[in-house]
């Protein structure tokens, strides 16, 4: 059984979702050919920006923005299956050997599906 609190990242997820779906809603209708500081930073702590190195939170082009909608809209993808494998009770353990994932981890990253060794 898991031993996490699954309301307190509930709660997390949803925020997370409504911030990722305002922002993509944003590059989609209202700003397309750029992205705010605030928006980038908003966006930037729900995806996990690896493959753009540094240039993460320099300047954006179209391209890049709706590379950044792409992403945004994965990782809603990935918060909507989070919240089901709460209803399912199987949020919180590693897909991998269904061990519980580290709870600092799931702050981090809320809609984690498996451990750090296994990501
Ligand atoms: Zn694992």
């Amino acid at each position: 059984m898991s031993t996490i609190d699954t309301d307190e990242f509930r709660t997390l997820l949803e925020q997370e979702r409504e911030r990722l779906t305002k922002a993509v809603k944003f590059l989609h209708d209202e700003n397309p050919g750029s992205i705010t500081e605030e928006l980038g930073d908003i966006i930037e702590a729900g995806i996990d920006y690896n493959h753009l190195g540094d240039t993460a939170s320099a300047t954006f082009d179209r391209e890049l923005d709706e590379g950044i909608g792409e992403r945004a809209q994965q990782t809603i993808g990935e918060i909507e299956a989070a919240l089901k494998r709460i209803e399912d009770g199987t949020y919180g353990f590693c897909e991998v050997d269904r061990e519980p994932i580290p709870v600092e981890r799931l702050r981090a990253i809320p809609w984690a599906r498996t451990c750090i060794k296994h990501s």
